[in-house]
Formats: C-alpha cells, structure tokens, sequence
C-alpha cells in the first residue's frame, strides 16, 4: 500500500466542504463539531439513505472534498464529480456501498472504522446464545399469550456448552475469550490462517483449542459465524454444512445474510439437524423471509450487532477525525486502500 498520502486541500485553496450522505442518527452534532475544529464545513443529507442518483444530485450539488457515507450508495459517479476529491469514509466497516475502484483510480482515500463495535457485536452473540440456552425468548414469548408454565422451559447449564466459532479475527478472538473465561465453555475455533498456523487440536489460550471444521461440525453446541462474507464464504452454511451438524447446534449469523442459505436452514430447522437459529443478519434484508424469521425456533434481531449508544458516537468520531487526517494530507488511520496519483482539477 502507498503510504504517500494524497495532498492536502488546505495546500490548494481547495474545497473545505464534507457531504455525509445518510445519517441513521437523529443529527449530525458530532460530525460537525469534529470537522468543524478542522476548519471543514458539513453538508448532510437526509437520515435516510437515499438512492445512488439522489447522492450523485447531492455531491454535485456541493463539490466536497470528502464524502461520509454510513448505508447510501456512493457509486463510481459520484465520485468522479467533485472538482477535487481527496476521501471517502464508510462510517462503519464494510466497502460494499462504495465504489472504491473508482476513488483509488482517482487518487482518494477509501477509509473505514473497522474495530469500532468488536464488544458490540460479540455480546450480541453470547446474548444470543444465552437467550437460546435460558429458554428466555420461547418462555417470555409464552409468558405475554398467558402461559406462565415452568415445565415447557428447555434450559442448559451453558458451562457444559461446546461453542464452536468460525473466523476467529478481531470480533471471534474477543467472543471466544468471553465464553471460555466467563462461562468456562470449550471453545472450537477455525479459520484457515489458524489452521495453517497451529494446527487442529492446538490450544490457543484455556479453553480455546483451533479445530478443523469437521471436528467443529461434529462437536459444537453451538456455531457463530465471525467471519466474512467474500465469494469463498458465500453460503457456506449449505444443506451439506448442516447436514454433517451432530449435536443438533444453534446456529447464530452475526456477520452476513449471505453467508447462510434461508432454504438450508429452514430445511435443517425442520429436519431436527437445528435446536434453532439466532440470526442478526438474514439473506433479504431489509425485509427477510417470514418463512425464516417467523419460526418459533428462529430469534431475529434487525442487524444491530454492531449498536450501542458508546459504538455509534464512537465510530462517528473517528471517522471524522479519519477524514480531518486525510483531508490534511496526512496518511489516514484506517485506509482501505493505496490512491493513485491525483490527477490535477481541469
Ligand atoms: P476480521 O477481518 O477481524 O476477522 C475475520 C476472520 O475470518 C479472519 O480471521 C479470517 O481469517 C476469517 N476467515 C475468513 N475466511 C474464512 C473461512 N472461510 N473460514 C473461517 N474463517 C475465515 O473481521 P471482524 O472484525 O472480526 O468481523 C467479522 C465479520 O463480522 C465482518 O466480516 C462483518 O461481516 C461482521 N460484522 C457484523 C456486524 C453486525 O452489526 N452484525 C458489525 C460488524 C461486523
């Protein structure tokens, strides 16, 4: 990666404006107070994400040298029409919504905050599996219709659980510690970097041992998904994935939809080769299939992993202070890939 940072537009007389694109906040107070110390100027579209065209109509409007995006598209357009345009910040982790080719190739910055809800999302997890192993949805479910019946519980002493996790970076590392040291639960973890590394049957930390996915498959209470959705990932959790499950496993997605097939997980749900499934990420989000979510053996939740009160003023602050970086010609914090040498403004 180019460590050569883009030149700043201080140095130019250039523009001083930032366009965030979509604010699913109710304001942009923090965005502008940080850019603002910069000397930058914050123009925000609405909270909503609009469309591509309706960011491509709101980034010519302003000519920005900065583009914030948090879910709006900001297509390869977009980004060839501000006059000078030195970065563009996902306010999150993932780049699927940015056109990222496209500001390399014009010598922007891509940056992201890719360590911001790691706590977040890998609580979310364990709650998942807590409520599945505590019996505290069914029950409160039943509870609200008038059934307040002790003897219909299914509950587990979660110490006795084996948690199989696969993808073990920034969010799965932190989740299997929580398990083995807060709950003392054996830990399966997988991912082809530690298996190239260590080999199955290594023991990482207490507790924490490195396992093929066979082993995993066969022996895991339960099986979080922690890794990313790429081409190799897609679907991974198949018919033939569930089918080779021995210990009828909870099966938690607190990554992406797109990494499960629904039609798989219904049909194992339904086959007994599922205790159930708890699911923060759905394949057909934002409106995902009832045939899925309106299962009695299915939680959802509405991909809020990644929330909390301290994470969202966490990851508006730094990608703030990402772009007041690049901005200054200085090298970003988070970049997410190496610019090409800017061609100068006609
Ligand atoms: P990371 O890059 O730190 O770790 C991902 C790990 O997955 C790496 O160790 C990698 O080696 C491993 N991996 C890749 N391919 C694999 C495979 N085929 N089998 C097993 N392991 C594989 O990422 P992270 O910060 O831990 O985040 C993990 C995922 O969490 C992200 O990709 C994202 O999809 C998801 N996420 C969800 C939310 C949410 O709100 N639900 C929020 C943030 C992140």
């Amino acid at each position: 990666m180019s460590s050569r940072a883009p030149a700043s537009s201080r140095d130019n007389g250039g523009s001083r404006i930032v366009v965030v694109t979509d604010h699913p906040w109710p304001d942009v107070e923090i965005e502008r107070s940080v850019l603002a110390r910069a000397g930058l100027e914050l123009r925000a579209g609405p909270g909503r994400a609009g469309t591509a065209a309706e960011i491509e109509t709101l980034v010519a409007r302003h000519d920005p040298v900065a583009i914030m995006t948090c879910w709006a598209e900001v297509s390869a357009r977009a980004i060839a029409l501000p006059s000078e345009l030195l970065v563009v910040a996902r306010m999150g982790v993932g780049l699927d919504n940015i056109a990222v080719a496209a500001a390399t190739a014009r010598g922007a910055w891509v940056i992201n905050v890719p360590d911001y809800c790691v706590q977040e999302v890998s609580d979310h997890a364990i709650a998942l599996m807590l409520a599945h192993w505590r019996d505290v949805v069914v029950t409160d479910r039943a509870s609200k219709q008038g059934v307040w019946n002790p003897t219909a519980a299914v509950a587990r002493r979660v110490r006795d659980r084996t948690v199989g996790i696969i993808g073990y970076g920034r969010i799965g590392s932190t989740t299997a510690r929580k398990m083995a040291r807060g709950f003392g639960c054996r830990v399966l973890v997988n991912s082809p970097g530690l298996l190239r590394e260590h080999g199955a049957g290594h023991e990482l930390a207490p507790g924490i041992i490195v396992a093929a996915l066979a082993q995993l498959q066969e022996e895991a209470d339960a099986i979080v998904l922690h890794l990313p959705l790429v081409d190799s990932t897609r679907r991974l959790v198949d018919k033939k994935f569930l089918a080779a499950c021995r210990r009828k496993p909870l099966l938690v997605n607190v990554s992406r939809g797109g990494l499960v097939d629904n039609d798989a997980l219904v049909h194992a749900l339904e086959h007994g080769l599922l205790s159930g499934a708890a699911l923060d990420v759905i394949e057909g989000e934002p409106a995902p299939p009832l045939s899925v979510i309106g299962r009695a053996d299915v939680i959802a939740t509405p991909h809020i992993g990644f929330l909390s009160d301290a994470s969202v003023a966490e990851v508006r602050r730094r990608s703030c202070e990402d772009v007041v970086r690049a901005v200054s010609g200085e090298k970003p914090r988070n970049p997410c890939n190496a610019p090409h040498a800017r061609v100068a403004s006609k």
